[in-house]
């Protein structure tokens, strides 16, 4: 099988086991925002839709990922009428998918290289034993000490009325929540970004992962191939890699780590 890339030019084509595990982690998609959703040209236009008389909040949020929820929050400190919808989990990529649990796995890796490097201090250490469903533990424990912080409880003792529901932008200051409608002055998307799988001829068979599904891992993989190499695929494989599996990290733009390198010393 094959490993097929994906970046400006010819696909390059990599050798691919079914020992392999691809993690797709680059590619994002935009708002998560329904197509009936009002365009900004369309809110501008506001021609076809009725103004309410009366506004139930000043500010609906939609999304309660790091965006939404900093906004509700600000907002309520300055005395808005806030509500907030969000229709997964609150913390959104951030606590949940993202910065949390891979701040923790960094630091799982991390140790584990400081042990292998111990000698260079005059400390003796042996290879260390990785029990990978214990970093595991580890990443979601870290993920369930910050939740409390980004919780429906908390939010709602900073003022803001939070629906666990989807929404729906049904006008320019109505939004369809479950069987409600709410109204509002103002309404701010904040409904994030999710992991896209390029359609990349023989990735159909492969065992794929993302970067929102890899935290349900429960054995380390011998070897994996990540495609993107962004901070986020960076920092992932260099845990893996620090863990224990064979990394092979893909980005299809030539000279990416050097152009960017020169950028940020410059
Ligand atoms: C592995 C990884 C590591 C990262 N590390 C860092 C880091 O160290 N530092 C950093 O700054 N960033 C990091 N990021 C990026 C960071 O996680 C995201 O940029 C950030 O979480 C985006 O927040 P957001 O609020 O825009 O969107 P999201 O967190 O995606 O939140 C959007 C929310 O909207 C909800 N939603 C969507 N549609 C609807 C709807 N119709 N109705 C109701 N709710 C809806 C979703 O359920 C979701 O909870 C990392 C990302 C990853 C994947």
């Amino acid at each position: 099988m094959l490993a097929v890339s994906w970046g400006v030019g010819k696909p390059r084509r990599y050798p691919f086991t079914n020992a392999h595990r691809i993690v797709f982690i680059a590619g994002h998609l935009p708002l998560d925002c329904p197509s009936h959703c009002a365009t900004g040209q369309e809110a501008q236009g506001l021609s076809g839709f009725t103004r309410p008389s009366h506004f139930d909040y000043d500010i609906v949020v939609i999304g309660g990922g790091s965006a939404g929820l900093v906004t509700s929050y600000i907002a309520s400190a300055v005395n808005a009428k806030v509500a907030l919808v969000e229709k997964h989990k609150m913390g959104g990529d951030c606590l949940n998918t993202g910065c949390v649990p891979s701040k923790a796995l960094i630091r799982a890796a991390r140790a584990a290289h400081e042990i292998r490097n111990a000698p260079r201090f005059g400390v003796t250490a042996s290879e260390p034993m990785i029990d990978f469903a214990q970093v595991m533990g580890h990443v979601q424990q870290a993920i369930s000490d910050i939740e409390p912080h980004d919780s429906v409880e908390r939010y709602q003792s900073l003022g803001v009325e939070v629906y666990q529901e989807h929404a729906t932008l049904i006008s320019p200051w109505e939004i369809r929540v479950g069987d409600k409608t709410l109204n509002t002055r103002h309404v701010v998307l904040a409904t994030g970004a999710r992991p896209r799988i390029p359609p990349l001829p023989g990735i159909e068979g492969a065992p794929v992962l993302t970067s929102e599904t890899l935290w349900s891992l429960t054995d380390l993989p011998k070897r994996l191939v990540v495609l993107g190499g962004g901070a986020i695929g960076c920092e992932l494989s260099q845990s893996f890699a620090r863990l224990g599996s064979q990394v092979t990290l893909v980005e299809g733009v030539a000279n990416y780590w050097g152009a960017r390198t020169q950028k940020s010393v410059n």
